[in-house]
């Protein structure tokens, strides 16, 4: 008895080889009909017995490429369908809204690459339609060939007979290529793998933009790095061939290295191996940040070198990555010995992703190559189209329409005249690429963020929004929240409505709306902005504030300052002259880590706080006392105690920590308690810290943290669409 059933997919599964695999499914299963894109994804109409249809549509949900966001079959009339047909999209349909993120090499391709009789042996462009270059190479709507940098690429037949056989795993594939017609290297990798054998540093052109890699195990190699590429102190990515070799270098779980081997191939944040890679790696944190290759290239190079690669983003300081060839010959000049360069030219700009396990499974924290631009999905509709523009560091931004957003690759930090033209660029080209013409502009609250001028100068209406409000807003937008939820947004810095600089926050909120319901009493940051960089300054208003003005002269004596430098600053804070108020947890982490490390700078923003987070003894059960009185978190007491664990620092670590995690709970439960029991989400960049994520998960339960958007600035925007669109009428 042949029944029949219309299928309709939707999600990213255009462009990612999903019409073949249906393909190839149907025939395995005997399954008749068809198979065609339509605007909101996929349509399938399969006609068989029940049974089959049944273990055809089951096999489908567990094992098709691309990300499926929704499977809806529907019972239609039982046609007798003579095989199994793929069909051309239907003329007057929408182009298709979705251009994948890039994809890691899959196995059939590494294999063919690898295999002497195979015609695409050693091939540094392999790819199919289940893997390669999508976002990176996509110049235009539809995502097909000619709207691609393949575009000066002409098939040879051979690939032609692929690319037109629905049969073949090739089907479609834009960027399919081969030695005969494709992309070719300008040099042999196995020459720049001797570069980087003999110690050089050389520049490799990747998916989103050049690299600069060098050998890990050499301590004069990285220093050279680090010098030419004037990056002082910020770990380097190191590129390992696969996951034996990074459980090398680092303790690996479960979880680590499923994320470290998943299909957005991040780097993937870990505890490394003393001693396994060169000190000036990763200067000053036991984590290091290990990926395995997601090209052929990459494959190439690390099987050629036979040891861990620095592979980082071919930039001088935080300039943004190069990408353009003749662009890169000139800034790399002076940093690359050599180039390994290709002839594809790349379409956009892209970082790779950074991704850290927390309470179990991965957050990502830079949101980039393999995720951009695939959208997030919103349990909810925006009312009109909007573009946000983020923050100022770590800045993304994101365009939202109907029921999707769109955030854009990392740009950075907005500080230089680089990074603000690629952030311009990128907004433009993702405008185009997903079809979004905003009716609002969101912005921060800062004035002087240049993503916040950059939102005046547009045309559209400008519609500002609180950062912490933005951040819990990302979060219930990440997990299709809709209503009032609790949110605790905790970092280094955002403004208030107040003037003050906010970031421990606990906010009653909706996209309409928010109410401050709990903070943290605010520290009195020293000359502003300085503070960040010199978390000493911090350390000695926390003293000053802790014991009335008279701290105790044995902890005054920890500030790693010179003594006069320490006495400006307090008569700053006595006499209030250019000084902000700041709620910041972030600062908490700052201050209390300077004082108890003995640090007085921090090479860049939280780098103290992170050594203040590594050097927690987990043994440590206790914690520090803290006041609540109506909802300001007072600290004073425990830098008090604090004040008489100097010489325990993993003690004192611990202990702050804990601290911060029953301050964070006592206040959600008294606002339970007013309120009820209302979803609550923890986001802001505290969150990035496992420890205090992970801690707070233990005291509440149910806490909802930032995965698939990153907890920090990074995830910002996705926030500030939301809200804009709530507010200030449809
Ligand atoms: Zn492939
Ligand atoms: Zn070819
Ligand atoms: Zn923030």
């Amino acid at each position: 008895m042949i029944a029949g059933r219309r299928i309709a997919v939707s999600g990213t599964v255009q462009g990612v080889g999903f019409r073949p695999y249906v393909y190839r499914l149907a025939r395995a299963h005997g399954v008749g009909g068809r198979v065609r894109n339509d605007d909101a994804g996929v349509v399938i109409e399969a006609f068989a017995a029940e049974r089959a249809l049944d273990d055809f549509v089951a096999e489908l949900t567990a094992g098709a490429p691309g990300r499926m966001r929704t499977l809806v079959s529907t019972p239609i009339a039982a046609e007798e369908a003579r095989g199994f047909a793929i069909e051309a999209s239907r003329r007057g349909v929408a182009p298709a809204l979705s251009i994948p993120p890039d994809l890691a090499t899959c196995p059939e391709c590494l294999a063919e690459t690898r295999d002497p009789r195979a015609r695409r042996h050693g091939y540094a462009f392999t790819n199919c339609t289940r893997c390669g270059p999508r976002f990176t190479i996509a110049l235009d709507l539809p995502y097909d060939r000619p709207r691609t940098t393949m575009a000066g690429f002409p098939m040879c037949p051979a690939c032609r007979r692929e690319y037109e056989d629905p049969a073949d795993r090739r089907f479609h594939a834009q960027p399919i290529a081969c030695p005969a017609c494709g992309p070719r290297l300008d040099e042999p990798v196995e020459a720049a793998a001797r570069r980087i054998v003999d110690g050089q540093i050389v520049a490799v052109k990747g998916l989103g933009g050049f690299h600069l890699a060098c050998d890990a195990t050499s301590e004069a190699a990285v220093a050279r790095l680090r010098a030419r590429k004037r990056r002082d102190q910020k770990p380097f990515a190191v590129l390992v061939a696969d996951v034996d070799a990074a459980r090398a270098l680092a303790e690996l779980s479960d979880a680590d290295a499923a994320l470290l081997g998943s299909d957005e191939r991040p780097i993937t944040l870990v505890r490394g191996r003393p001693g396994a890679l060169a000190a000036g790696v990763a200067p000053d944190t036991p984590l290091v940040g290990l990926l395995l290759p997601y090209t052929p290239l990459h494959h190439a190079l690390a099987a050629a070198v036979g040891r861990p690669i620095v592979l980082t983003s071919g930039n001088l300081a935080d300039e943004p990555i190069a990408c353009d060839d003749a662009e890169a010959r000139v800034r790399l000049a002076r940093i690359a010995d050599a180039f390994l360069g290709h002839d594809r030219p790349i379409a956009s700009r892209c970082d790779d992703s950074v991704a850290r396990v927390i309470a179990g499974a991965p957050v990502v924290l830079r949101r980039a190559r393999g995720h951009v631009p695939a959208p997030v999905a919103l349990g909810t509709r925006v009312a009109v189209p909007v573009l946000a523009c983020g923050a100022q560091l770590k800045n993304s931004f994101c365009l939202a329409r109907d029921d999707s957003a769109w955030l854009g690759p990392h740009v950075g930090d907005l500080d230089n005249e680089a990074a603000y033209a690629f952030f311009c660029e990128a907004v433009e080209r993702m405008e185009r690429l997903v079809r979004v013409r905003p009716e609002r502009v969101a912005h921060d609250l800062h004035p002087d963020y240049l993503s916040t001028r950059y939102a005046m100068a547009r045309p559209e209406r400008a519609i500002a929004v609180q950062h912490h409000h933005a951040h819990v807003a990302s979060a219930m937008a990440e997990h299709g929240l809709d209503g009032e939820v609790l949110g605790l947004a905790w970092d280094g810095a955002g403004l208030g409505p107040d003037g003050a600089s906010w970031g421990g926050e606990l906010l009653l909120a909706s996209y309409r709306g928010f109410r401050r319901l709990g903070t943290f009493r605010p520290v009195a940051l020293a000359g502003g902005d300085r503070a960040i960089r010199q978390p000493w300054r911090v350390a000695v208003a926390l003293l000053d504030d802790a014991f009335d003005g008279d701290p105790p002269p044995a902890a005054l004596a920890r500030i790693a300052a010179a003594p006069a430098d320490v006495r400006v600053v307090r008569q700053m804070i006595a006499r209030g002259l250019q000084v902000q108020r700041a709620h910041g947890v972030g600062r908490l982490f700052d201050g209390c880590g300077a004082l108890v490390l003995g640090r007085a700078v921090a090479a860049y923003e939280g780098q103290v706080a992170a050594a203040w987070n590594h050097a927690v003894d987990p043994a440590e059960r206790g914690r520090y006392p803290f006041t609540i009185d109506d909802g300001v978190v007072d600290t004073r007491p425990m830098v008090r105690a604090l004040a008489c664990d100097l010489d325990r620092p993993g003690v004192a670590a611990a202990r702050f920590h804990n601290t911060l995690i029953a301050a964070g709970a006592e206040l959600v439960r008294a606002a339970q308690r007013a309120h009820g029991a209302l979803p609550i989400v923890a986001t802001g960049g505290c969150f990035a810290n496992p420890i205090l994520a992970e801690g707070l998960v233990a005291e509440l339960g149910d806490v909802r943290l930032q995965r698939a958007v990153p907890p920090g600035d990074g995830g910002l925007a996705l926030g500030q669409a939301l809200v804009a669109a709530a507010i200030g009428g449809p």
